[in-house]
């Protein structure tokens, strides 16, 4: 006998139609569907979402909710501490027979998946990468550690699969279950912080859509030469909607492939971006085989570092205010519009654990409250790295010289001058380093630290750890 009874879908960091098997699979069953989304904040222990992150959930959730109402379905939100049992409600309230998901490879994610495939009827789905964690491995059977061998085995396969469109349409329950109300939840933030934020993004499937096609028209063909420049639009700015998964990375890759077959963008520029692209999936794959990695450096030795406890410098890191022109620059694009460069956000992070020896734990929940595509896997990646103890990570004894950066990156100065207005009237010659000018504007601090004094202590520091 077929079964009739509703199948619930569980959206999570999978806000789409397309490219959604968990979907794409209750459609296709012709029972009824019912869109279900939960917010489970103490689930996601030690890593509730932050305010940016939180800001654009807001919004995700929202838009997804109309696109599903304009086909005659409906998002239902329901609140509570354990996603476990808000699930089984739910199967109860609706008679529902199964529960379809893509799933998750943090921690929390992989936790959540484990209990409840174990008591209830559900089938996961491979939803959020090109590839999943444990399909690659070395010719040992092991983990990669290092990033050029686990690319060159990711493109050894050829091709991800060629995303799913979205369903035409699917069966509806008679009625759906009791929804909370999006505005109760209380995700938006209430100091008006986020004011730019609007400006910035439009956090919705169309946005993300948009946001791709003007990246592969005007800048795709260039990334390999113009990725590194903050002022340039040189990047895809599609990270806060790969991470909701607004968009699915194979629909990425594929677009950016049909976009260089077709010649509208240069080939070199979408290989180079596709092997940012697989980054994506290689942090994604480190946290799946080393779920401790927002906490635990991946080089033990590095447990013993000797950190430096300095409030004051954390917030002057925080607020912009350390007096190198770059690091404030990039601190104050972040807290304005919830995003930063990926070079910035390598300089910043150097000078916080180099320069300053601040712990990268701090950097990283800095990061986690104020980035609007904060994310575990390319978060704690990305601090590791910086920091010196992670997975194929810059060795901590190479320090960026953040004028040096500077000069490299943003000669002109037109980074700066949009973010640290202080400095706005310094030629290219001084806006690097005000402090050498004859007059620094006063407006704007003197350094907090020497660099070179610092990259010395930190130096020291680490030659302690060896002995
Ligand atoms: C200290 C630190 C913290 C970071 N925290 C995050 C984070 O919380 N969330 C996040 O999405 N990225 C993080 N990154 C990685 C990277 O900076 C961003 O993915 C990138 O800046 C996003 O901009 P984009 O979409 O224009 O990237 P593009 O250059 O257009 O790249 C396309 C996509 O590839 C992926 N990608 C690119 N670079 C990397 C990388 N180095 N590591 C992993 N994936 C990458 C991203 O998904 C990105 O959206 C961090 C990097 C550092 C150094």
């Amino acid at each position: 006998m077929s079964d009739h009874s509703p199948i619930l879908v569980w959206f999570r960091n999978d806000l789409r139609l397309d490219d959604h098997p968990a979907l794409h699979a209750a459609a296709k069953s012709k029972r009824p569907v019912i869109p279900v989304y939960l917010w489970s904040p103490e689930a996601e222990a030690p890593w509730p979402r932050g305010g940016a992150s939180r800001w654009w959930l807001h919004h995700a959730l929202v838009d997804l909710g109309k696109t599903l109402s304009d086909r005659g379905s409906k998002l239902v939100l329901r609140m509570g501490t354990d996603p476990f049992k808000l699930l089984r409600d739910l199967l109860e309230e609706t008679g529902a027979g199964e529960i379809h998901w893509n799933r998750r490879y943090d921690s929390a994610g992989v936790k959540t998946d484990t209990a409840l495939k174990k008591n209830l009827p559900a089938k996961s789905f491979r939803g959020s990468v090109l590839r999943e964690p444990h399909e690659i491995e070395t010719q040992n059977g092991e983990y990669y550690k290092v990033y050029t061998p686990f690319y060159k085995n990711v493109i050894s396969r050829g091709d991800p699969r060629e995303p799913l469109d979205a369903p035409d349409g699917w069966m509806h329950p008679d009625s759906f279950p009791k929804s909370e109300v999006m505005d109760d939840w209380n995700l938006l933030p209430k100091i008006g912080w986020d004011k730019a934020f609007y400006d910035e993004w439009t956090p919705t499937l169309a946005g993300a859509e948009a946001q791709m096609e003007a990246f592969l028209e005007s800048a795709a063909g260039d990334y390999k030469d113009e990725r590194d420049f903050p002022a340039k639009p040189g990047t895809s700015r599609i990270s806060p909607y790969l991470h909701f998964g607004q968009i699915s990375p194979r629909r990425l890759w594929h677009d950016a492939k049909a976009a260089a077959a077709s010649g509208d963008a240069g080939g070199k520029g979408v290989d180079a971006w596709l092997r940012q692209l697989v980054w994506r999936d290689f942090a994604i794959h480190l946290l799946f085989h080393q779920p401790q990695l927002d906490l635990e450096p991946m080089q033990e030795k590095f447990s013993a570092f000797p950190w430096e406890n300095n409030p004051d410098h954390l917030q002057a890191w925080q607020r912009g205010q350390t007096g190198y022109p770059i690091v404030d620059a990039g601190m104050r694009e972040l807290w304005t519009t919830g995003w930063m460069h990926n070079r910035v956000r390598m300089i910043v992070a150097s000078f916080l654990v180099k320069d300053l020896r601040i712990h990268w734990h701090e950097g990283a929940k800095w990061f986690w409250d104020t980035l609007v595509d904060a994310d575990l896997a390319n978060n704690s990646f990305g601090w590791q790295w910086a920091a010196g103890c992670g997975a194929d990570a810059a060795p901590y004894f190479r320090i960026f010289n953040p004028m040096l950066q500077s000069k490299k990156f943003d000669g002109e100065g037109a980074y700066i001058r949009k973010w640290v207005p202080e400095l706005k009237g310094l030629s290219p010659k001084d806006i690097h380093a005000p402090w050498e000018m004859d007059a620094p504007p006063e407006a704007y601090p003197e350094p907090i630290v020497d660099h070179a004094l610092a990259r010395d202590e930190a130096l020291e520091a680490l030659s302690s750890l060896k002995d």
